[in-house]
Protein backbone atom coordinates (compact mmCIF):
# COMPACT_ATOMS: atom_id res chain seq x y z
CA UNK A 1 0.00 0.00 0.00
CA UNK A 2 1.61 3.43 -1.20
CA UNK A 3 0.92 6.37 1.32
CA UNK A 4 -2.09 7.93 -1.13
CA UNK A 5 -3.61 4.23 -2.05
CA UNK A 6 -6.15 3.78 1.20
CA UNK A 7 -8.33 0.54 0.30
CA UNK A 8 -11.57 1.67 1.39
CA UNK A 9 -13.79 -1.10 0.43
CA UNK A 10 -13.97 -2.93 3.86
CA UNK A 11 -13.12 -2.66 7.33
CA UNK A 12 -13.35 -5.02 9.97
CA UNK A 13 -16.13 -4.89 11.99
CA UNK A 14 -14.42 -3.35 15.23
CA UNK A 15 -11.97 -1.18 13.33
CA UNK A 16 -15.48 1.00 13.22
CA UNK A 17 -15.43 1.72 16.51
CA UNK A 18 -11.79 1.99 16.68
CA UNK A 19 -12.23 4.82 14.05
CA UNK A 20 -14.44 6.74 16.43
CA UNK A 21 -11.89 6.71 19.02
CA UNK A 22 -8.69 7.66 17.59
CA UNK A 23 -6.21 9.96 19.45
CA UNK A 24 -3.38 9.58 17.14
CA UNK A 25 -1.96 6.89 18.77
CA UNK A 26 -0.97 3.06 17.70
CA UNK A 27 1.21 0.63 17.33
CA UNK A 28 4.06 1.81 15.08
CA UNK A 29 4.56 5.25 13.20
CA UNK A 30 3.80 3.31 10.08
CA UNK A 31 0.13 2.05 11.35
CA UNK A 32 -0.28 5.89 13.09
CA UNK A 33 0.77 7.33 9.45
CA UNK A 34 -1.99 4.57 7.79
CA UNK A 35 -4.73 5.36 10.31
CA UNK A 36 -4.47 8.97 9.93
CA UNK A 37 -4.85 8.68 6.57
CA UNK A 38 -8.47 6.15 7.03
CA UNK A 39 -9.05 8.35 9.25
CA UNK A 40 -8.91 11.61 7.45
CA UNK A 41 -10.52 9.91 4.55
CA UNK A 42 -13.55 8.90 6.66
CA UNK A 43 -13.81 12.62 7.87
CA UNK A 44 -13.82 14.23 4.59
CA UNK A 45 -17.01 11.63 3.87
CA UNK A 46 -14.48 9.76 1.13
CA UNK A 47 -16.09 6.27 1.95
CA UNK A 48 -19.13 5.71 1.05
CA UNK A 49 -20.42 1.83 1.15
CA UNK A 50 -17.61 -0.54 2.66
CA UNK A 51 -17.96 -4.02 3.96
CA UNK A 52 -17.78 -5.09 8.12
CA UNK A 53 -15.48 -7.80 8.04
CA UNK A 54 -13.76 -10.47 10.52
CA UNK A 55 -10.28 -10.37 8.42
CA UNK A 56 -7.31 -8.25 7.76
CA UNK A 57 -8.40 -4.68 6.83
CA UNK A 58 -6.93 -1.21 5.52
CA UNK A 59 -6.24 0.00 8.97
CA UNK A 60 -4.09 -4.02 9.73
CA UNK A 61 -1.87 -3.08 5.68
CA UNK A 62 0.35 -1.00 8.39
CA UNK A 63 0.40 -3.29 11.25
CA UNK A 64 3.01 -4.63 12.63
CA UNK A 65 1.17 -7.40 14.27
CA UNK A 66 -0.06 -8.58 10.73
CA UNK A 67 1.65 -11.72 10.14
CA UNK A 68 -0.67 -12.74 7.05
CA UNK A 69 -2.32 -11.06 4.83
CA UNK A 70 -3.87 -13.83 3.59
CA UNK A 71 -5.02 -15.97 6.19
CA UNK A 72 -8.13 -14.84 8.40
CA UNK A 73 -6.39 -15.30 11.86
CA UNK A 74 -3.11 -13.23 10.46
CA UNK A 75 -3.40 -11.05 13.48
CA UNK A 76 -0.76 -12.01 16.12
CA UNK A 77 -4.29 -11.68 18.68
CA UNK A 78 -5.37 -13.91 16.93
CA UNK A 79 -8.86 -15.56 18.65
CA UNK A 80 -9.44 -12.45 20.86
CA UNK A 81 -9.70 -10.39 17.74
CA UNK A 82 -11.50 -12.82 16.00
CA UNK A 83 -13.78 -12.17 18.87
CA UNK A 84 -14.10 -8.40 18.69
CA UNK A 85 -14.71 -8.84 15.57
CA UNK A 86 -17.41 -11.10 16.39
CA UNK A 87 -19.26 -9.26 19.03
CA UNK A 88 -19.67 -5.70 16.85
CA UNK A 89 -21.40 -7.65 14.19
CA UNK A 90 -23.40 -8.83 16.21
CA UNK A 91 -23.76 -5.82 18.42
CA UNK A 92 -24.73 -3.82 14.88
CA UNK A 93 -26.97 -6.63 13.68
CA UNK A 94 -24.27 -6.99 10.53
CA UNK A 95 -23.70 -10.35 8.47
CA UNK A 96 -20.07 -10.69 8.14
CA UNK A 97 -18.26 -9.42 4.54
CA UNK A 98 -22.34 -7.31 5.03
CA UNK A 99 -22.37 -4.01 2.49
CA UNK A 100 -22.77 -1.42 5.18
CA UNK A 101 -23.69 2.47 4.74
CA UNK A 102 -20.54 3.91 6.14
CA UNK A 103 -22.33 7.33 7.50
CA UNK A 104 -25.42 5.41 8.63
CA UNK A 105 -23.06 2.79 10.76
CA UNK A 106 -21.13 5.46 12.21
CA UNK A 107 -23.99 7.37 13.38
CA UNK A 108 -25.19 4.58 14.74
CA UNK A 109 -22.17 3.72 16.53
CA UNK A 110 -22.10 7.28 17.95
CA UNK A 111 -25.65 6.82 19.76
CA UNK A 112 -24.85 3.82 21.05
CA UNK A 113 -21.18 4.40 21.86
CA UNK A 114 -21.19 3.67 25.56
CA UNK A 115 -22.77 0.60 25.16
CA UNK A 116 -20.66 -0.79 22.11
CA UNK A 117 -17.66 0.08 23.91
CA UNK A 118 -18.33 -1.91 26.91
CA UNK A 119 -19.31 -4.81 24.64
CA UNK A 120 -16.90 -5.10 22.15
CA UNK A 121 -13.72 -3.17 23.61
CA UNK A 122 -13.88 -5.48 26.87
CA UNK A 123 -10.24 -6.89 27.23
CA UNK A 124 -8.71 -4.72 24.74
CA UNK A 125 -5.23 -2.85 26.17
CA UNK A 126 -6.24 0.38 24.02
CA UNK A 127 -9.72 0.94 26.07
CA UNK A 128 -7.84 3.23 28.54
CA UNK A 129 -6.65 5.11 25.88
CA UNK A 130 -9.74 5.17 23.97
CA UNK A 131 -12.97 5.75 25.93
CA UNK A 132 -14.52 8.54 24.38
CA UNK A 133 -15.93 9.21 20.98
CA UNK A 134 -14.06 12.12 18.89
CA UNK A 135 -15.04 11.59 15.53
CA UNK A 136 -17.60 13.97 13.80
CA UNK A 137 -18.40 13.38 10.33
CA UNK A 138 -17.54 15.83 7.77
CA UNK A 139 -15.69 18.50 9.85
CA UNK A 140 -13.87 20.41 6.93
CA UNK A 141 -12.88 23.42 7.96
CA UNK A 142 -13.93 26.53 4.84
CA UNK A 143 -10.66 26.00 3.17
CA UNK A 144 -11.25 21.99 2.66
CA UNK A 145 -8.74 20.76 5.32
CA UNK A 146 -10.40 18.34 8.25
CA UNK A 147 -10.04 19.96 11.68
CA UNK A 148 -10.15 17.37 15.00
CA UNK A 149 -8.10 14.94 15.83
CA UNK A 150 -6.15 14.13 12.26
CA UNK A 151 -2.84 14.30 13.76
CA UNK A 152 0.44 14.60 12.32
CA UNK A 153 2.58 11.73 11.89
S1 LIG B 1 -3.59 -5.52 16.01
FE1 LIG B 1 -4.40 -7.07 14.57
S2 LIG B 1 -6.54 -6.40 14.15
FE2 LIG B 1 -5.46 -4.65 15.07
S3 LIG B 1 -4.68 -3.46 13.31
FE3 LIG B 1 -3.03 -4.87 13.94
S4 LIG B 1 -3.28 -6.70 12.62
FE4 LIG B 1 -5.22 -5.52 12.54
Amino acid sequence: MTPDDVDLSSLRAHHFLCLTTFAGKGYSPEFVANMNRVFGAAQRGEIARLRATAEADPICGACPHLQDRSAADGCTFGASIAARDRRMLRAMGWRENQEVDFAAAIAIILERHRDLMREVCRGCDWATICGEERFTLHPTTADGNPQGNVLAT
